[in-house]
């Protein structure tokens, strides 16, 4: 039989991945699943909906990262080889908004599986997603980042991440378990949350050419990100815990690009060409046909503070698990909206 996985965080992005990936390597996969009035599974559900999948290869359990007990009798009953800890409220805008539940999620629920694993009595491996905004604000000589550079978050969400990526690594050395951090910088891919940028506009560039919305509204269109396909880094998560020893890696295409391109490539991919002209509230981006105003500026959609400078040097990656992403943040602007539009156009 092959290995036996467990997935917190099945149900999101990275999850509905890792959960393809494993499944066609011949693991059995087990995903924790909060219970919620609102049944969201549509990222597995063609999994789901596999009769020779679900309740075979693939089973889903109730469990809040809250409540320890149950987690733990699942953990034990189970007894899965590799633990992929993904789950956690991972929105930063919102993190100033809900900062004890972000903190109690991602901090203390991280906390809570550690102890859990530092109890069992089988060998378990660990993965734990951490993420680029441990290094919120980096100095002048820290770009780009790798896996020394000092953490500086700059959200509440960052701190939190900075608590369990730290913790990882205590119970890495004080108990020598297996626990691996991946440093992932931003991943998007079609089943990306409309809330995150990359998705509002990628979903916003279709609506507007199918006329089901007149303009799209932003934040800081000036704002950079290291943009790579989740699908690229889920192959890096599960590559690490095949290594003879756990480590931490820094995950990241190692370039930036702005809000502004971004949504330039995504309506591009879609033949619609933006000219952006204008400063600060005042940007907008006119299609260059028609002279239409598709994307203005909201400053509601403003950070408090927006972390500056955040690029990767995943050399390490590279080098150890022979992990090189290749899709780059045009080409996943473009792969982003035509699967927008093609769900639209259905
Ligand atoms: P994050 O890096 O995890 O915060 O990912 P997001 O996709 O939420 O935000 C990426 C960047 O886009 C941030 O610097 C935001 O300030 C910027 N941004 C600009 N406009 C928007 C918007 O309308 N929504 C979001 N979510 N972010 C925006």
């Amino acid at each position: 039989m092959g290995k036996i996985a467990l997935i917190t965080g099945i149900t999101g992005q990275d999850g509905s991945y890792l959960a393809d990936l494993l499944l066609k390597r011949d693991y059995q996969v087990h995903g924790i699943v909060r219970r919620s009035s609102m049944f969201s599974r549509s990222r597995i559900e063609h999994l789901r909906s596999d009769p020779a999948i679900y309740g075979h290869l693939l089973f889903l359990h109730y469990a809040d990262l809250d409540d320890v007990t149950t987690l733990r009798r699942l953990i034990r009953r189970v007894r899965p080889d590799e633990i992929y800890h993904l789950a956690g409220q991972s929105h930063v805008g919102l993190s100033f908004e809900i900062p004890e539940s972000t903190c109690d999620d991602v901090a203390r629920g991280t906390l809570s599986l550690l102890e859990i694993c530092r109890d069992l009595d089988h060998p378990v491996r660990m993965f734990h997603a951490s993420s680029s905004e441990i290094f919120g604000k980096p100095g002048d000589h820290e770009v780009p980042q790798n896996e020394s550079t000092p953490c500086r978050p700059r959200s509440p969400y960052g701190c939190a991440k900075v608590f369990s990526t730290d913790l990882c690594q205590v119970y890495r050395e004080a108990y020598g378990l297996f626990v691996c951090n991946g440093i992932a910088y931003n991943h998007e891919s079609p089943r990306r949350g409309e809330n995150f940028v990359t998705r509002k506009i990628t979903s916003s560039a279709a609506r507007i050419k199918a006329g089901q919305q007149d303009c799209l509204w932003l934040g800081n269109l000036s704002a950079e990100r290291d943009w790579g396909f989740a699908g690229e880094y889920v192959e890096a998560m599960w590559r690490m815990m095949q290594q003879p020893e756990a480590d931490d890696f820094v995950l990241a295409t190692g370039h930036l690009t702005s809000v502004r391109d971004f949504a330039k490539a995504a309506f591009a991919a879609l033949d619609i060409q933006l000219d952006f002209s204008g400063n600060g509230e005042s940007e907008c981006g006119r299609d260059v046909e028609t002279g239409c105003e598709l994307v203005r500026v909201d400053p509601r959609f403003h950070r408090p503070i927006d972390p500056l400078l955040l690029v990767g040097d995943s050399t390490k990656a590279n080098i150890k698990l022979g992990w090189k992403p290749v899709t780059n943040a045009p080409a996943l602007a473009a792969l982003m909206a035509k699967a927008d539009w093609t769900a639209i156009a259905k």
